[in-house]
């Protein structure tokens, strides 16, 4: 079989999905799948609506119209604003987007009217993470300006913390935002069916508070693909960490000193080399490396560590580990080397799944 290869247990993600839906759902909390980690995957967005999500939400609007174009049976949602330059394609392939821009929105709306549609939109808030969103103080003009646009409709209001500067998404962030919507309401007179609180980040508060105030979404893709919450990187309770895993194939194994010997400056991506220790290490090279994944975020089995990468290469203390030349290794990944590795067209991706397909209807 082709290495480096990303093996994907699609009833896993299936798992995972059913899981945080049922924690939400009692909570009044619909689930998102968010598939840009899983590069928009057709296979990995039907576990997770098999697993409940009752929409896909994705940053590339490449993603959502290969999603578009695969008939996948629920609303797809653009969660990076729209590039002006992309308006027409995501009036045509998504049915809503997050926005924080009024000439955005103006390209928008001129774009579903040409097209003869409706887009939805639903505006994003600044509450301190500062990423993407509106400040606070211009949400409800921004609101009220766009209802006036022919061809859009303005659905709800989200927000998105902890992924720029990772400020946590607590009970008064999230009251923030509930109030806002309130605000907004008035002001145009019709009620938001969308508040999407915001992504994986937010589990922590949604799973603990008895009060979700006016949140009815949140957008899932780190929970529902890898089981963790990205705060502490903690495992989830009930989820499965193992839905992805990397293989790579060995290409040399040598005992080799466990310091290198040389004047040394920067190594090739301008790391200094490690100070090494005494005696020699079994090492092995795995045609793996940072064209593939981020090497930072790699597990291996007990016994085993990632001592360098390079380009191309990846070398690993085997320990007392058996390895060979041709062998394969497995390992698991962390958030960013799931991207990086999703992303690389060096790496082949295969899916599995035991339980029967969702019927797609025609
Ligand atoms: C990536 C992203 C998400 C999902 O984040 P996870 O941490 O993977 O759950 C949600 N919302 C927005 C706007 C995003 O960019």
């Amino acid at each position: 079989m082709t290495a480096p290869r990303i093996d994907i247990d699609l009833d896993l993600v299936a798992h995972n999905t059913r899981a945080l839906v049922d924690q939400l759902a009692p909570k009044g909390i619909r689930v998102t799948g968010v598939s840009k980690a899983a590069l928009g995957s057709a296979d990995v967005v039907e576990a997770m609506l098999r697993g409940g999500a009752t929409g896909i939400g994705d940053s590339r609007i490449e993603n959502v119209t290969r999603l578009r174009a695969a008939r996948v049976p629920a609303p797809l949602t653009l969660i990076r604003s729209p590039m002006l330059s992309q308006v027409s394609r995501v009036v045509r392939d998504a049915d809503t987007s997050l926005n924080t821009e009024a000439v955005v929105l103006a390209a928008l709306s001129a774009a579903a009217v040409d097209q003869g549609t409706t887009h939805d939109v639903v505006l994003m808030v600044e509450l301190g993470d500062l990423r993407e969103g509106v400040a606070v103080e211009d949400v409800v003009d921004l609101a009220q300006a766009m209802s006036a646009l022919p061809g859009l409709c303005l659905t709800g209001l989200g927000t998105n913390l902890a992924c720029r500067s990772g400020v946590v998404p607590d009970q008064s962030k999230m009251d923030d935002l509930s109030r806002l919507v309130e605000q907004v309401e008035d002001r145009v007179g019709r009620p938001m069916t969308i508040v999407t609180g915001g992504n994986s980040a937010n589990l922590d508060w949604a799973l603990a508070t008895d009060d979700v105030g006016r949140i009815d979404e949140l957008r899932l893709g780190e929970a529902i693909l890898l089981g963790t919450e990205p705060l502490h990187r903690r495992a989830l309770d009930g989820l499965r960490t193992d839905a992805f895993t990397l293989f790579a194939e060995v290409i040399e194994v040598k005992s080799k000193p466990g310091k290198s010997w040389g004047d040394t400056a920067q190594s090739a991506f301008g790391h200094v080399d490690q100070p090494g220790r005494p005696g020699l290490v079994r090492q092995a090279i795995l045609a793996l490396g940072r064209q593939d994944v981020d090497p930072d975020g790699l597990t291996l089995a007990l016994g085993m560590a990632v001592l360098g990468a390079s380009s191309d290469h990846l070398v690993v203390d085997v320990g007392d580990h058996d390895v060979t030349v041709g062998q394969e290794l497995a390992f698991q990944l962390d958030y960013s080397a799931l991207v990086r590795a999703m992303t690389s067209p060096f790496v082949g991706k295969v899916t599995h799944r035991v339980a029967p397909v969702l019927a797609t209807p025609a």
